[in-house]
């Protein structure tokens, strides 16, 4: 098999902490994973539920995506409501959850690789 090196490198950046738990080589406490996407629990969470959901191909951000992504982008966010309500987050309309993707640097975004938070569960955590 041959691999093309540039593909390659786009796939998965080495140095990118994502990445290197998509390969399983830093641990994280996993929530759902396909072919495609993988869901963990956020290190330092916001809210009582708190998960991230990534694509495993390296993606920096949403300001990268192309409109081949949109299937995938459409799955992440079918799938999102899914894993909030077996997370714990109570059902719509009295329960429900946030969904935040930092994007860039005045996006707040800290982590290069497209990641959408889900957030909910009891109040007092949502602010604004
Ligand atoms: P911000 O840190 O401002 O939320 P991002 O939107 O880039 O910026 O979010 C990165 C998220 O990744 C943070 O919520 C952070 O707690 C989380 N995080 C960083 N390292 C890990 C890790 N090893 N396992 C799980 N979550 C992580």
């Amino acid at each position: 098999m041959t691999v093309d090196p540039q593909t390659a490198m786009n796939d998965h950046d080495p140095n990118c902490i994502f990445c290197k738990i998509i390969a399983g080589q830093i641990p994280s406490r996993k929530v759902y994973e396909d072919d495609e996407l993988l869901a963990f629990h956020d290190i330092a969470p916001w809210a009582p539920v708190h998960f991230l959901m990534v694509p495993k191909r390296h993606i920096a951000s949403m300001a990268q995506l192309t409109e081949a992504d949109q299937a995938l982008m459409g799955r992440m966010m079918v799938l999102a409501p899914r894993l909030a309500l077996e997370q714990g987050c109570r059902p719509y309309p009295e329960g429900g959850f946030r969904i935040v993707v930092n994007t860039g640097a005045e996006g707040g975004q800290e982590v290069h690789h497209l990641h959408l938070h889900v957030m909910g569960g009891p109040r007092p955590w949502l602010k604004g």
